[in-house]
C-alpha cells in the first residue's frame, strides 16, 4: 500500500478540501441529471474497451479526491495515504461492511444525518421508496453476511442506475425514454419481499413516486404470502413483465407448467440470486419467454446484466469490480476470486471504494461473441434450496428460501442463521453465537409463518451447532433442504 513518507494526515489532498465546497445534493430526482446520464450511458454502450478503462479511471480520480475532502471515514482510513493522483486503485485499503456500519454517518457526505433517523426512516414501510433527508434513496440489505448493511444513493446515482437498466439490461433505445416503454401497453410485476427497503422495491417504489403515470403500471407482489394467493393476484393483474427471484421463477414455472398460473410475459427478470441453467430452461420452456439476468446489490443496484449470450456484463464505465483471493491479491482472468471489491463511480453521497460485497466472481478471459465492449462475468453467489413440506392433505407446500430469510431477519432480528429441511415436516435451525439469545423468537417467527401457510404441525428445532460453511469456498448457504426423498406433490 503507497503511503507517504512524512506521514501528513491527508497527505497532499487536504488542500483539495478548499477546492471541493459540499455542493448541494443532486436532487432526488433530476431532469436534466437524468437526461445526462441517459446520454452517458447510451454512448458508453457503444464504446470500445479502451475507452470504457477510461471513462472508469476519470471517474475515480475525482471520487477519491471528494471522499477525502467531505467523507470523515476516508478522511481517517486514507489518512497516511499519498495524494490520489498518485494512487493506483490497489493502492487502497478494503472497506468492509463491519467498518461501514460502525459509524454510518462518518460515511457520508452530509453532515447531520445520525443514524437513529435513518434507522427510522427504515422502520416506517410507508417511507419506501419516499426520499430521505430530502435527497436521497436509503436501502437495506439482508444480513447474510452476518450484518445488515444500509446504504445511501444520491440523485445522480439513481439516475445513473436508472440509465443502465433501461438502456443496458432491457436493450431499449433513447427515443421512448423514460415512460415509453411502459406504456406501450406493458404491465410489469415484482415478486419480492416488499415490506422493507430492499433496493429492488424501493426502487419501483421510487419510480411509481416519479412517474405517476406509471403507478397503474408497475405492482408489487409478496413473496411471504402462500403460493396459491400468489398466483391467484398474478393471475388476476396479468402481467407482461416479471420480476422476481430465480428460487421464486422456478415455483412460478412449475405452475405455469401445470395450468394454475396462466401468464403471457414477454420477459421474465430474475435477479438476487445466481440463475443456474436448469431454472433458466425450466422458466423459458414454461413461460415461452426471454429470461434476462440482472446482478445487482444494494451497494450498486445495476452491477451487469445478461446479454443474448447468457454473459454477465459489468457495467465497468460506472462500477469496478475487483475479484480477490484471501489474502486480497488480484485473482487472474478464469479463475474464481475468494471475495468481491466494489467502487461505486456514482454515488457520492456514501463512496463505495474497495468495498467488500462477499460474492465470488469469475472474470471470463475472451470478448463475448454479443460484441459488447463491458467485461463479463459469472457469479458463484449463493444458492439456497426451495423447501418442500407435506401440507395437512399430504400434498406438497413449497417454500421459497427468500421467504424463509426475510421472516427470520424481520421478524426475529436474526440474521446469521442456516435453516435445514430434515425430515418431510421437520426444520432445524442454526444460529451464530451472537445470535443463539433471540434462539425463541426465531423459531416463534418460523412457527407463525408456517401457521400462516397451514402448516402448523411442523417441528422447528434448534440445533446447537452454528452453521455449516461449504468446505472450499466458506460460503454459507442458509436455506437447505437435506431430507432424502420427494415429498408427495
Ligand atoms: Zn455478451
Amino acid at each position: 500500500m503507497a503511503r507517504t513518507a512524512s506521514g501528513a494526515p491527508g497527505g497532499g489532498d487536504d488542500a483539495l478540501r478548499a477546492e471541493l465546497p459540499a455542493a448541494p445534493p443532486p436532487r432526488f430526482f433530476d431532469a436534466g441529471h437524468w437526461s445526462s446520464a441517459v446520454i452517458d450511458v447510451w454512448s458508453g454502450s457503444w464504446a470500445d474497451p479502451a475507452e470504457i478503462g477510461r471513462r472508469a479511471r476519470q471517474r475515480l480520480l475525482p471520487l477519491l479526491r471528494f471522499a477525502r475532502a467531505h467523507v470523515p471515514l476516508y478522511r481517517r482510513l486514507h489518512r497516511d495515504l499519498a495524494p490520489a493522483a498518485t494512487l493506483q486503485l490497489a493502492d487502497l485499503p478494503v472497506l468492509r461492511k463491519s467498518e461501514l456500519m460502525a459509524d454510518l454517518p462518518a460515511s457520508l457526505a452530509e453532515r447531520g444525518l445520525s443514524h437513529a433517523a435513518i434507522d427510522a426512516f427504515l422502520a416506517d414501510p410507508a417511507r419506501i421508496g419516499t426520499p430521505f433527508a430530502g435527497h436521497y434513496a436509503v436501502w437495506t440489505s439482508s444480513g447474510s453476511t452476518g450484518v445488515p448493511g444500509i446504504f445511501v444513493h444520491d440523485g445522480d446515482a439513481l439516475a445513473v442506475y436508472d440509465a443502465l437498466e433501461l438502456l443496458r439490461f432491457r436493450g431499449l433505445s433513447v427515443a421512448p425514454l423514460p415512460v415509453g416503454p411502459f406504456m406501450a401497453g406493458e404491465r410489469y410485476a415484482m415478486v419480492a419481499a416488499i415490506d422493507g427497503h430492499f433496493a429492488g422495491i424501493a426502487n419501483v417504489e421510487r419510480l411509481r413516486r416519479n412517474f405517476p403515470l406509471l403507478a397503474p403500471l408497475m405492482r408489487p407482489f409478496s413473496v411471504l404470502q402462500p403460493l396459491p394467493d400468489l398466483v391467484e393476484q398474478l393471475n388476476r393483474y396479468r402481467p407482461t413483465l416479471l420480476a422476481t427471484y430465480p428460487t421464486v421463477a422456478e415455483l412460478l414455472a412449475e405452475e405455469q407448467r401445470a395450468g394454475r398460473l396462466r401468464l403471457s410475459l414477454k420477459e421474465l427478470w430474475c435477479g438476487g440470486e445466481c440463475l443456474n441453467a436448469a431454472t433458466r430452461a425450466q422458466a423459458t420452456q414454461a413461460f415461452g419467454c426471454r429470461v434476462l439476468e440482472a446482478y445487482g446489490a444494494s451497494e450498486f443496484l445495476s452491477i451487469a446484466w445478461a446479454c443474448r449470450h447468457d454473459r454477465l456484463h459489468v457495467n465497468a464505465d460506472w462500477v469496478v469490480l475487483e475479484g480477490v483471493d484471501a489474502r486480497g491479491r488480484p485473482v487472474p482472468p478464469g479463475e474464481p476470486s475468494h471475495t468481491t471489491l466494489l467502487t461505486n463511480l456514482a454515488n457520492r453521497v456514501q463512496p463505495l471504494i474497495r468495498y467488500e460485497i462477499g460474492d465470488s466472481i469469475t472474470v471470463l478471459p475472451d470478448r463475448c461473441p454479443c460484441g459488447s465492449p463491458m467485461p463479463s462475468i459469472k457469479v458463484q453467489g449463493r444458492s439456497d434450496d426451495v423447501l418442500s413440506i407435506a401440507g395437512r392433505d399430504g400434498a406438497a407446500v413449497k417454500l421459497m428460501p427468500l421467504a424463509l430469510a426475510t421472516v427470520l431477519e424481520d421478524d426475529a432480528l436474526v440474521n446469521d442463521f442456516q435453516l435445514l429441511q430434515t425430515g418431510q415436516r421437520r426444520l432445524l435451525l442454526r444460529l451464530g453465537l451472537a445470535e443463539r439469545a433471540r434462539a425463541d423468537a426465531a423459531c416463534a417467527a418460523l412457527r407463525a409463518y408456517l401457521q400462516r401457510l397451514d402448516l402448523a404441525g411442523v417441528r422447528v428445532e434448534i440445533d446447537p451447532s452454528p452453521p455449516h460453511r461449504e468446505p472450499g469456498s466458506g460460503k454459507l448457504r442458509r436455506v437447505v433442504r437435506t431430507v432424502r426423498g420427494e415429498t408427495p406433490a
